[in-house]
């Protein structure tokens, strides 16, 4: 039994079957992306997987780390391409609870009730360094006003509310950023896109401008100037989960490609028995157990109130680059299918690019785990 008891277990018994049925939903689909992707966000809520970190008291699953990134993992066997909308909610929902503000436990709430949130943090100009954001937040006499633009953010056009990372402009650079709540329906905020042409075909991925945005006082999540390090935190929190799905994934084409090099065969001999590809599956075989290794670590770390961000980074540059490597190789031994149209494989390829810069890219991690040495 995974930490967590019968209810961790019961939702991960359920997991891949869930993402199996929700992943087959995609091929059939003829709304709209926003309407699609909305509707598989329902399909997870309906499951009871978009609150597992959330505790009971807010009407969430209450489920640790570890037992969370067990699901996250089943999940994402069959649906990585779904998993940013649930993994960037479970971001915001880390935001609030970090936070702790008052108005975090009726947020958290609607989290729990299905309510979508999207994570405005990057900017044209400030990517993997965040100080140079740009986007302001100024003060009014009722609360603040929000003017700039945000770049690739995911649930962008389905999301109920954003929270927004803005200059408060009393200090500069980390120490002058501010976290807000912003109801996506206020006036003043527009969203482009879906934007993203490459892979999570099934997520949606936009832009969002904030003209002159009126919020009231109380959306500030914490205090003016401790956004830098509640992004921090919750980024170090989320890396082991998106770890995890790249391990549910990476299994996925494990599953794959050793069945295809089964049954294929060339020169009078399956493909399994040509050391050129034995030795390559008995690689990544050894670094999928690895990732799992060093993500169920890092979570466990969490779980038990320690120190836990060398290990959070670890995990998710090791896992990202392990899927990547994997998806490579597996375009490689599936030879001309891979590039047949709406092949799996070709699919996860471009997800796992994508997954490397999520929640910091690779460099990052790098310079993370050099600093905790
Ligand atoms: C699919 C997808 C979804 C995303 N979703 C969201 C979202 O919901 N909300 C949001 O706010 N953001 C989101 N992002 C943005 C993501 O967090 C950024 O892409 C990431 O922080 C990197 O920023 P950048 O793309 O501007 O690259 P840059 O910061 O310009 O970096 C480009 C390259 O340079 C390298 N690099 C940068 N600095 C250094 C250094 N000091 N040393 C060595 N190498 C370095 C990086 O590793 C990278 O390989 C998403 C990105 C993607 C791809």
């Amino acid at each position: 039994m995974i930490e967590g008891g019968d209810r961790a277990d019961a939702l991960l018994r359920r997991a891949r079957e869930t993402g199996r049925a929700l992943g087959a939903r995609l091929r059939g689909q003829s709304a709209g992306k926003e309407e699609h992707a909305r509707a598989l966000y329902d399909g997870f809520v309906k499951a009871g997987y978009h609150a597992l970190l959330l505790p009971e008291a807010c009407g969430g699953a209450g489920l640790g780390y570890a037992s969370a990134g067990a699901i996250y993992e089943e999940l994402s066997y069959h649906a990585i391409g779904l998993m940013p909308a649930l993994l960037t909610t479970a971001h915001c929902a880390e935001l609030l609870k970090i936070a702790g503000a008052g108005r975090s436990f009726g947020y958290l709430e609607r989290i729990a009730r299905g309510g979508i949130f999207g994570f405005c943090l990057t900017e044209r100009e400030a990517g993997s360094d965040i100080t140079g954001i740009r986007c302001t937040a100024s003060a009014t006499e009722k609360g603040y006003l929000i003017n700039g633009e945000k770049s690739v953010v995911i649930n962008s056009s389905i999301a109920d509310f954003f929270i927004v990372i803005a200059t408060t402009g009393f200090q500069k650079g980390r120490a002058g950023l501010g976290a807000f709540l912003v109801d996506t329906t206020l006036p003043g905020v527009e969203r482009f896109g879906p934007e993203c042409g490459f892979g999570f075909e099934e997520s949606v991925i936009g832009s969002v401008r904030f003209s002159d945005v009126s919020i009231p006082g109380d959306s500030l999540l914490g205090e003016e100037g401790n956004a830098y390090f509640q992004v921090m935190e919750s980024l170090d929190k989320g890396r082991p989960l998106v770890a995890a799905c790249c391990v549910g994934a990476a299994r996925r084409l494990m599953d794959i490609v050793t069945a295809h090099a089964r049954q294929r065969e060339q020169f009078g001999k399956p493909l399994i028995a040509f050391q050129g590809i034995s030795f390559r599956l008995a690689d990544l075989a050894t670094r999928l157990k690895a990732a799992r290794l060093l993500y169920a670590d890092a979570l466990s770390l969490i779980d038990s109130g320690r120190e836990f961000t060398m290990e959070a980074s670890m995990a998710k540059l090791f896992a990202s680059e392990t899927l990547r490597d994997f998806a490579e190789f597996a375009l490689e031994a599936l030879g001309h299918r891979a590039f047949e149209d709406g092949s799996e494989v070709r699919n996860i390829f471009n997800d796992a690019q994508l997954l490397i810069s999520i929640d910091g890219s690779s460099n990052v991690q790098r310079m993370v785990i050099a600093s905790q040495l």
